[in-house]
């Protein structure tokens, strides 16, 4: 099933996100949890990609399982940086013949260490996206940054960017997560003004540990609000305390969301069932409606 027919319906949607992993050795661990959440019936789930191609293979491989195995349908994530329009080619045909109809494009994070050129033959996603619209018939998706990406020089200029991406052919668009919904709201009003019409859906990450605040600002940028700040320093240093508040939290972050009218979220679950279905729980009766 193709993302955009899913999310163009009434319906409201809740999606997952996995990601695979760096090593071979633990890829039974994480295929345990990534199907522990598929079970859950999700409206979708995402997997993620190692920029560089470095996940290729484990990333088509979980996506398949998911949708064979409990027939959830699967986004593939797929990075141009450090890539040959050839190896694009090469992957997304291995997509195709798993069954992947969905694919969100991205430029990628440049590898540390990477000794060839990153840019050689792709320098943003718009042309990821390009290259996926010639060669078939993807649903494809783009992530878009309601607090900006590091690379953009300010709020306009990375609306510009986004436009462009849009415009060669994305679907739809995948927030990177925040913890404020304001500045999602303001973020919408923004990219609306832009003429940007395509469906955008919220990213959003539950904190179930006290580090990951620190990677989730380093990796994003994000801003965390003192509200947040305060659950962490009272119940961070206590493990199923920190979970059932960061679970709290998030689920208080979709409830408003969708009363503001959204209907489609995506959450960040690195690959953590519990916290998965802990969110799914809280919006048993919500996502009802
Ligand atoms: P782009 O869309 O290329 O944007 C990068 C910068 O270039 C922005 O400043 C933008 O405004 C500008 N820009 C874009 N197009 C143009 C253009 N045509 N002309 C001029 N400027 C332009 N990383 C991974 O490695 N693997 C993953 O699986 C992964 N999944 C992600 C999922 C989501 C939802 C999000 C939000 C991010 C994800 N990332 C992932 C991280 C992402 O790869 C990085 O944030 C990366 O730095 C930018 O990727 P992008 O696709 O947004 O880039």
């Amino acid at each position: 099933m193709k993302i955009r027919d899913l999310i163009t319906q009434d319906k409201a949607t809740l999606s997952f996100e996995v990601f695979p992993p760096k090593k071979d050795t633990d890829f039974a661990d994480v295929e345990a949890a990534a199907l522990g959440i598929a079970a859950f019936k999700p409206d979708y789930m995402s997997v993620t990609y190692g920029a560089g191609g470095s996940t290729k293979g484990h990333t088509i491989q979980l996506a398949r399982e998911i949708q064979e195995k409990y027939d959830v349908p699967t986004i593939a994530h797929l990075t141009c940086v450090c890539a040959s329009k050839e190896g694009i080619k090469t992957a997304l045909a291995d997509m195709k013949n798993a069954g992947i109809e969905n694919i969100l494009a991205l430029r990628g994070d440049i590898p540390k260490n990477y000794d060839g050129q990153v840019f050689a033959e792709f320098s943003h996603a718009s042309e990821l996206v390009e290259l996926i619209k010639e060669t078939g018939d993807f649903c494809v998706g783009g992530a878009c940054y309601p607090e900006v990406h590091p690379d953009s020089a300010n709020k306009h200029e990375d609306i510009i960017g986004l436009k462009k991406k849009v415009d060669a052919g994305c679907d739809y668009l995948t927030t990177q997560m925040f913890f404020d919904n304001n500045i999602f709201f303001n973020f919408m009003y923004r990219i609306r003004e832009a003429g940007i019409s395509v469906p955008i859906i919220p990213g959003i990450m539950p904190i179930t540990r006290r580090v990951q605040v620190k990677n989730a600002v380093k990796l994003s940028g994000c801003n965390v609000p003192e509200r947040f700040k305060s659950i962490v320093d009272a119940f961070g240093d206590t493990e199923a305390a920190m979970r059932q508040a960061g679970i709290a939290y998030a689920t208080d972050q979709i409830i408003d969301l969708m009363a503001n009218g959204v209907k489609h979220i995506h959450v960040y679950s690195m690959n953590k069932p519990e916290v998965a279905a802990g969110i799914q729980k809280n919006l048993s009766e919500i996502l009802k409606i």
